[in-house]
């Protein structure tokens, strides 16, 4: 009451801002309500004090209810720019000036009205704008050079494309029943970027940036895959687009991590999963596991085993299965099985 001269004091330990500072710099990617436990104050409160957490030369960025701080300098840098960054810079056409339908950033390109096509299928995704920039339209190549160069099938010299496609020619050589050599164009390859080559297309890849390269694997390079999310504790990829049907434009769809985190996106065809590498790198090795036993993927995803298969090998067995159960349905379980290999 206003003319009370005694009365209830709420008493609260109040966090100071630094503190709550400090503790998304250490983990990022902690949810609100988690940074709130972690201070000991309602998920309202902490939302409430996130905007005066941006501190001289800190910034706070939210995204998808996960938060990150930055260092001014250190700023939030699109998917297809760190990837067009890591391929480095190709030409690509347009000098308009302005605001990128694709990737929301102020950047120069081609109007993006012209580029459209009827069978894009990210108008979910579009930002306001007036044009795509060159960083995304190279993430969207149909028929990329850069890429061509990278996956090593362009040749400068007929000899060259010959010898690197012996499948073609052998099949040249059976349909024409004769075991001359033929001339590059019989085996379908094309006469482009003064040499030899089969143009390849983005969405055919994953794509992956770690350390500021760009490595774009093919379905069959798991091994690859894994050591590139796997192999370096503590910094997963800036990047990681995993195509699993090799068919979809996916790299806009995708989220960037700052350097040296355990913890962060990774886009798994449609689904955009916030990963953890030592969560992953258990759940693959129980999978892997279990693939040696003689299981099936389907078997190990699903947990339906044929009956007779578990017998001859119960005690390992259940030894994997007994940690697949906790990890069936977890976020990484999918990436995970497509992950795994038998050997
Ligand atoms: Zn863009």
């Amino acid at each position: 009451m206003a003319t009370q001269e005694a009365g209830w004091v709420w008493q609260c330990n109040i966090p100071t801002y630094e503190k709550m500072w400090e503790i998304v710099r250490i983990h990022p990617g902690i949810k609100c309500s988690e940074l709130a436990t972690a201070v000991g104050c309602s998920k309202s409160t902490a939302w409430r004090r996130l905007p005066k957490l941006e501190m001289s030369n800190l910034l706070l960025y939210e995204d998808c209810g996960r938060l990150f701080a930055y260092e001014q300098g250190e700023y939030m840098i699109s998917s297809s720019r760190i990837l067009y960054h890591a391929a480095g810079f190709p030409e690509m056409p347009g000098n308009l000036e302005g605001a990128c339908c694709i990737c929301g950033m102020h950047g120069v390109g081609r109007e993006f009205a012209e580029w459209d096509r009827p069978g894009f299928t990210g108008r979910d995704f579009l930002s306001d704008g007036t044009i795509i920039c060159h960083a995304c339209q190279f993430s969207f190549g149909e028929q990329s050079e850069s890429l061509t160069m990278v996956v090593e099938k362009w040749w400068s010299t007929d000899a060259e494309a010959i010898a690197a496609n012996p499948d073609r020619v052998a099949k040249w050589q059976k349909k024409h029943k004769t075991t001359a050599l033929p001339m590059s164009e019989d085996i379908n390859v094309t006469q482009k970027w003064n040499g030899w080559c089969i143009p390849q297309k983005m969405r055919n890849y994953t794509h992956i940036v770690k350390d500021g390269m760009w490595y774009p694997l093919n379905k069959g390079q798991k091994g690859e895959m894994k050591l590139l999310l796997l192999g370096d504790a503590g910094r997963l990829p800036e990047l990681a687009v995993i195509s699993e049907t090799g068919q979809k434009h996916l790299v806009f769809r995708a989220k960037t991590n700052p350097l040296g985190q355990e913890a962060g996106w990774i886009l798994f065809e449609e689904q955009l999963l916030w990963i953890s590498q030592s969560h992953l790198a258990m759940s693959v090795a129980v999978i892997e596991k279990l693939l040696r036993l003689g299981f099936s993927k389907t078997e190990i995803e699903t947990g339906d085993y044929a009956q007779h298969r578990i017998a001859p090998v119960f005690a390992a067995w259940w030894e994997q299965e007994a940690k697949a159960v906790c990890l069936r349905g977890t976020e990484s379980w999918e990436l995970s099985i497509f992950l795994s290999q038998r050997e």
